[in-house]
């Protein structure tokens, strides 16, 4: 069993510092990926410089799999640094694509990590290509760091905003040279970015849970089309793009990001719970018991029994352990899917009818084995409720989810997929209760995959 869990996954952490002190900035950027890992969990990295030297260490796993020893520290010296933690979604997972990205260009050692995916990979490989550039990996990243390494402005926040004009997709990156650190977001701000402050240093994470890890305060988010740069005499913003059509990915606020962050000035929780109660409202219930699929469906169970007035109980328990496993389940033990994760007390849901409420779901095969494990535990009814609208299309900007053809809700009605889970009944939150719940007014976000509207 893989660690895939039927969701859809996030394509990357990243995180920067920039002290104006003389000390180490390593551990800042390990706490950091340690509270991003959530995003990605294939490989880890940092690198670092003293304002001369770089100083790199990258492998492949979580991020204190990786980072397991004192002495790999005190090889990472420097005041300058920056971290990642990889989902791949494109390239394949392994070392060559991990990242941070080292290149060389006229203006220096660059380092670079970046959250997203570009659509226009191969007519930029093409361009590279010619240059005889020797590719390491075969991720879109590396790309980034070869149109940089043949750029011909005459410095390198010109290099960077004209290789980031030929970009399309998403992209939050993170880049440091001997004495900076520039963070910067695509036009439409599709993956998030924000900035904090910390005693002398100032950081860059992908979401704000990062900065909370350290103590430190948020400043802002890094606008859509921004560029911010730190060096040490401190903080300044272009604008390298300007941005027509903000859309962060609506999946943010409903699963990728962690439930303690804040985006757009909102809660995560709060957005969650919420969705809850309005899924309570759109798709009301008589049962015994709300259940979230852990641990996702939490903040939307809450608020699901808060609105409806029937108690929550936590009683599908995690195996919180379970890692990413690649010995394959005897024959006897080959139904062990999802019971490897969570257990249901069979003490508390026998002959009782449940809600179960979870905040997507994708394929639809894990929801399917957990409606089955309720019912096989005893329950008289299996109620599901969805706090998201149903995925109808893939995405196009990064997330690995599955294909159209694979998504339970492409060509099913909901009769035909509260039939494939086997639940008794069956209610997704709609676009405006989703809507209604995330409550950014003036902020359009990126629904593409659930009302096919994508950006151009
Ligand atoms: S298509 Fe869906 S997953 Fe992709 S960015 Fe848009 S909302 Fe997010």
């Amino acid at each position: 069993m893989s660690n895939n869990t039927d969701k859809m996954h996030e394509a990357c952490g990243i995180y920067g510092v920039f002290s104006r002190e003389k000390m180490d900035v390593a551990k800042y950027i390990y706490y950091g990926l340690y509270a991003l890992q959530h995003r990605g969990q294939e490989s880890a990295g940092i690198v670092t410089t003293d304002g001369s030297n770089f100083r790199s260490y990258i492998g492949m796993g979580l991020v204190p799999v990786v980072f397991n020893n004192e002495s790999i520290f005190k090889d990472l010296s420097g005041n300058i640094g920056i971290g990642h933690t990889r989902y791949s979604t494109t390239g394949s997972s392994n070392l060559s694509n991990a990242q941070p990205i080292i290149s060389n260009t006229p203006f220096g050692t660059v380092a670079l990590a970046h959250n997203g995916n570009l659509t226009n990979i191969s007519e930029l490989k093409k361009e590279i290509k010619k240059k005889r550039y020797a590719f390491k990996g075969n991720s879109d990243s590396e790309v980034i760091g070869a149109l940089l390494s043949f750029s011909r402005q005459k410095d390198l926040v010109s290099a960077i905003t004209s290789v980031l004009k030929k970009l399309k997709g998403s992209f939050s990156i993170v880049i440091m040279t001997n004495n900076k650190v520039i963070a910067v977001r695509d036009p439409n701000g599709i993956r998030p970015l924000c900035i904090g402050k910390f005693d002398a240093s100032f950081i860059v994470s992908s979401e704000t849970c990062g900065l909370d890890i350290l103590g430190a305060e948020f400043v802002r988010e890094v606008m859509p089309g921004e560029m911010i740069i730190i060096d040490k005499k401190g903080i300044r913003s272009e604008i390298w793009k300007k941005s027509k059509d903000p859309a962060v990915c609506v999946f943010e606020f409903i699963y990728f990001a962690r439930p303690d962050s804040v985006m757009n000035d909102r809660s995560l929780y709060h957005a969650r719970v919420d969705m809850g109660r309005i899924l309570a409202k759109e798709h009301p219930v008589v049962a015994d018991y709300v259940i979230p699929v852990p641990d996702s469906g939490n903040p939307a169970a809450i608020g699901f029994a808060s609105k409806s007035k029937i108690p929550f109980s936590d009683v599908l328990v995690k195996n919180r352990y379970v890692g990413r496993t690649f010995i394959q389940p005897t024959q006897e033990i080959r139904e062990l899917g999802v019971k490897l994760k969570l257990n249901p007390i069979k003490q508390v849901i026998k002959g009782k009818e449940i809600v179960l409420v979870d905040d997507s779901v994708v394929r639809g095969t894990t929801s399917r084995q957990i409606v089955k494990l309720l019912k096989d535990a005893g329950a008289k009814k299996v109620h599901m409720r969805v706090a998201s609208p149903p995925i109808i299309g893939t995405c196009h900007y990064g997330i690995d989810m599955a294909t159209k053809k694979e998504l339970v809700a492409t060509n099913r009605s909901i009769e035909q997929i509260r039939k494939f889970l086997g639940a008794d009944s069956l209610g997704y939150l709609s676009l405006e209760g989703l809507k209604e719940a995330i409550a950014i007014p003036n902020s359009p976000m990126c629904m593409g995959c659930l009302n096919l509207k994508y950006l151009a």
